[in-house]
């Protein structure tokens, strides 16, 4: 047994944590057939949340991450508190219309329907050192059209990090390039 006193996080053990059991599955949302992994009870926890913020900082601190680029919505959340504890910029890709000055788009598939991404034009500077994060990687869509803006901003793309990725849809497999690291696997 030993304590975590690096990060003060309260967690005592030597076994990676579980966070699956802070996570709801909530059938048929947004839409029938979808099992909606809902991290608001993982949110809703200091420490848990600490912990898990902690275990992807710790995964990234020596990487020399410049900019946290984050999705909208849920991505923000998990994303702001990394670049907080790493340090980094924390750029914000959203829906098309949200951002209010020029941006580069893309369009992307979602497990449920089609949008378009939108980032600022001037929020990644050329060989910065990126880190994508979103809660959820599924189909592997979203994160793939944002890598595709950063690599046009050319910037150096170091890792895609996740609460949870839904292993069965193989999202990795359209970001083959881009390490993956997540803190929840579901089958
Ligand atoms: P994808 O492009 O299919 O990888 O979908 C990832 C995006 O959709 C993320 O921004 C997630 O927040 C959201 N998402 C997709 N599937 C789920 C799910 N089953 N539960 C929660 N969020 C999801």
């Amino acid at each position: 047994m030993w304590e975590n006193n690096h990060h003060n996080s309260g967690l005592v053990s030597g076994a990676p944590e579980d966070f699956s059991q802070y996570c709801r599955d909530v059938p048929d949302f947004p839409k029938k057939g979808i099992i909606f992994r809902d991290i608001t009870n993982l949110l809703k926890n200091g420490p848990v949340f600490k912990r898990a913020i902690n275990q992807l900082a710790d995964h990234y601190i020596l990487e020399g991450i410049d900019t946290v680029v984050s999705i909208e919505a849920r991505g923000f959340i998990i994303g702001s508190a990394l670049a907080h504890h790493l340090g980094s910029g924390m750029v914000p890709v959203r829906k098309k219309g949200k951002l209010p000055w020029r941006v580069y788009r893309k369009s992307y598939d979602l497990e449920y329907g089609q949008d378009q991404l939108e980032v600022h034009q001037d929020g990644i500077e050329p060989g910065q050192n990126v880190l994508i994060v979103d809660d959820v990687i599924a189909t592997g869509g979203t994160v793939e059209a944002v890598a595709k803006l950063v690599k046009e901003m050319k910037g150096n793309i170091i890792g895609a990090a996740f609460l949870i990725e839904l292993e069965a849809l193989k999202g990795k497999e359209k970001i083959k390039d881009i390490p993956v690291y997540s803190l929840i696997k579901y089958c």
